[in-house]
């Protein structure tokens, strides 16, 4: 979930980073089509070792580019296509100084890099503007469009006995008293930060989704039956030991309530949020911060 926790302002200068770099090597790479058919004397950059670094894209990628973005795998791909891409380039270039004959393989391997790299960055800037367009601005969590897609696709998975999987709806605790108190931008930030600490604790296949106003539905594939209790009350316990910031002179607390059950692989998906639901308001009744597990009793 990495992506989350980049802000949108930057998610939108990083996309335009990205188109301007796909701009880049397309013009990069026509110049260095044109050195080698003409047989012109190439540009000594490009024959350096560090040529991957030194292009515009280079110094954007290796100084620039934001210290959030560098562990997504599609960033640390794009940045090995790119490379070798610079690798191979200065391969063809020094074979034509040299006045050899450039080896049909080694520029179809060159172009072949060029159109992988080109597929690297177009998919980063896809998911890039996917997540400004699906994400929360002020929580960071996936909006509610995406809920029933995601779960029915997890029923399915379920149904096929890939892994058991988790669906937990929370709603923080006498929230209405913060914003009452504090106002409501402080509310929007104790509600930010809860959130933002939700997903930087989940992992990254779990998702969090903004059911609605201060009301949160985590979807956790893959979780052992003995282990859904466990995660979500470290994750309830986490949320209460934040230390608020509210630009006043002592933090706010928050702690909220959750509501867990197994996403049933026989029942309509909603039917299953329903229980979620259900056990969220026994998790109230029995006096708030605290983790309840839907039963048929409820
Ligand atoms: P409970 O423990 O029973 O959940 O009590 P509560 O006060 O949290 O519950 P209630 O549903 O009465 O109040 C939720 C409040 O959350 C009301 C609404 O104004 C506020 N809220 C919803 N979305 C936002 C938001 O984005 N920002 C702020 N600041 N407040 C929000
Ligand atoms: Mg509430
Ligand atoms: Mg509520």
């Amino acid at each position: 979930m990495a992506l989350a926790d980049v802000s949108r302002d930057e998610l939108q200068a990083i996309v335009a980073q990205l188109k301007e770099a796909l701009n880049n090597h397309q013009a990069w790479y026509g110049a260095l089509v044109r050195t080698l058919v003409c047989s012109l004397p190439g540009n000594k950059h490009d024959t350096s070792d560090i040529a991957h670094t030194e292009c515009r894209f280079g110094q954007w990628f290796y100084s620039d580019a934001p210290e959030k973005l560098r562990k997504h795998p599609g960033f640390i791909a794009m940045g090995e296509e790119h490379k070798r891409l610079h690798h191979l380039a200065k391969l063809l270039l020094l074979a034509a100084a040299a006045g050899n004959p450039i080896d049909p393989l080694a520029y179809d391997g060159f172009s072949n890099a060029l159109e992988r790299l080109r597929l690297e960055i177009s998919s980063l800037e896809r998911e890039l503007e996917n997540s400004l367009f699906n994400h929360d601005s002020l929580t960071g969590a996936i909006t509610r469009y995406d809920i029933l897609p995601t779960l029915r696709e997890q029923q399915q998975l379920v149904k096929r006995h890939a892994h058991v999987c988790y669906i937990a709806m929370m709603d923080l605790d006498n929230f209405k008293s913060i914003n009452d108190l504090h106002g409501h931008p402080a509310g929007d930030r104790v509600l930010s930060a809860s959130i933002r600490h939700l997903i930087k604790n989940l992992r990254p296949y779990d998702k969090v989704f903004r059911y609605g106003g201060e009301e949160f539905l985590l979807c956790m594939p893959y979780t052992e039956m003995a282990q859904g209790q466990d995660r979500i009350k470290e994750l309830a316990d986490g949320i209460a030991a934040l230390e608020i910031d509210i630009g006043e002179n002592t933090p706010v607390h928050v702690t909220a309530s959750f509501g867990l059950t197994l996403l049933d692989p026989d029942i309509p998906v909603g039917a299953s949020i329903d229980r979620a639901d259900k056990a969220l308001f026994a998790a109230k009744a029995a006096g708030r911060n605290c983790v309840r597990i839907w039963d048929a009793t409820m």
